[in-house]
């Protein structure tokens, strides 16, 4: 019989060797349980079911990836027992990504499973597309209410150039069965490349406007060795900002969907235009999440190399959650104020590719 937590049960008040130095009373006992020793909640996971992928995007991985064997990877019932465990520690809202989600076989099961733990407030998937077209109508019944779609441009040439291998008008296929599956909300998410696709911002916000749907602009981060540096492609927020000014009206908006986007609108339709802005507008003050690979470690920062791996503990106590839940917490003590992108655009200190940590 499996162990189940809620952890305010399995986890004395303050047992010494078990929470995280540091970790302060006060906050911890005001929200869920997860807090880091910076004193910032953690209430959202991102959970990466594979790091595997269909495409070969030019700024995520390298172009011969080395894939986990299947032995080091989660099982899916081990990716549902570390979801159940974040939302009994007060993880309200939790995104499925990858590599590419959607390859990961079986990836319903896992999702409808997903979507009716007790206290998930929101299910969320971020996805190249390329699947969409056949798994949209099931992802709905599934209980995923939003979909992250990410679409760097809109010519059939350069997608093929940037994804590597991706077929453009599959992924727009797979849009469109996402819009007519009737999910709360759907975004595409852009990641800015100078010389490599910064003349399309206005194209892709039309086509976002037309679309009904989000549109968040996102800056590259260094994260991976591709040998090439990431200085020259950076492309900030701000930049992109003035050129889409001088096409749309753009309103500051308070909105947020819970991560680090600053929202604009644009009178007269339902788009939000987005900007994630890790270089420009550092966001990790309010920083509410957390990472865990397909390789079962869990990243407290994207932008650090920190990590607790928790596979081993995962398969050596199949029937009890107790220690996992505790060396969750206990990760939460390692978790970095902050990430330095800025100095790391030549050279980076994150030597995994975000596909392998999952975006
Ligand atoms: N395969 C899915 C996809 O492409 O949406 C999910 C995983 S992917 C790693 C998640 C997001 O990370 C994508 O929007 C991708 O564009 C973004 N991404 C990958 N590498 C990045 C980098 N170095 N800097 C900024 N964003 C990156
Ligand atoms: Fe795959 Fe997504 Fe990375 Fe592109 S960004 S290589 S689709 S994981």
């Amino acid at each position: 019989m499996r162990n189940e937590l809620p952890m305010s049960q399995a986890v004395p008040e303050s047992p010494p060797g078990q929470l995280p130095r540091g970790l302060p009373e006060a906050a911890r006992r005001a929200g869920g349980m997860l807090v880091d020793r910076h004193g910032r909640h953690v209430s959202y996971l991102r959970l990466s079911i594979t790091d595997r992928c269909d495409f070969r995007c030019n700024y995520c991985m390298a172009e011969e990836m080395v894939f986990l064997p299947r032995a080091q990877v989660l099982t899916l019932e081990e990716c549902l027992r570390i979801a159940r465990i974040f939302v009994a520690l007060g993880v309200s809202k939790l995104r499925v990504t990858g590599g590419e989600p959607l390859v990961r076989h079986n990836v319903i099961w896992l999702l409808e499973r997903i979507a009716c733990l007790p206290g998930l407030k929101e299910l969320v998937l971020t996805t190249n597309g390329s699947q969409l077209d056949r798994f949209a109508p099931a992802l709905q019944a599934a209980g995923v209410k939003r979909i992250n779609i990410s679409l760097d441009t809109l010519r059939a040439g350069r997608f093929r150039e940037i994804t590597r291998v991706g077929d453009l008008d599959k992924v727009l296929r797979g849009l469109d069965a996402a819009q007519a599956a009737g999910f709360q909300r759907l975004k595409i998410n852009t990641v800015m490349i100078r010389g490599g696709n910064d003349d399309e911002l206005v194209h892709l916000v039309d086509f976002a406007v037309q679309r009904g749907i989000d549109i968040s602009f996102i800056e590259e981060m260094p994260l991976g060795d591709r040998g090439l540096g990431r200085r020259s492609s950076h492309f900030s927020s701000d930049e992109a900002l003035a050129r889409l000014q001088n096409r749309f009206v753009l309103v500051p908006s308070a909105e947020s969907s819970g991560g680090p986007a600053r929202y604009w609108r644009i009178p007269g339709s339902v788009t939000r235009v987005g900007f994630i802005s890790p270089h420009s507008h550092n966001f990790c003050d309010s920083c509410n999440r957390v990472r865990f690979t397909a390789r079962g470690d869990l990243y407290p920062c994207l932008g650090n190399n920190d990590a607790v791996p928790l596979l081993p503990l995962l398969r050596a106590h199949p029937d009890d959650d107790r220690p996992l839940g505790e060396a969750i917490m206990h990760g939460m003590g390692i978790k970095a104020r902050g990430h330095d992108f800025a100095h790391q655009m030549d050279t980076p200190q994150v030597v995994r590719f975000m596909s392998m940590t999952g975006g």
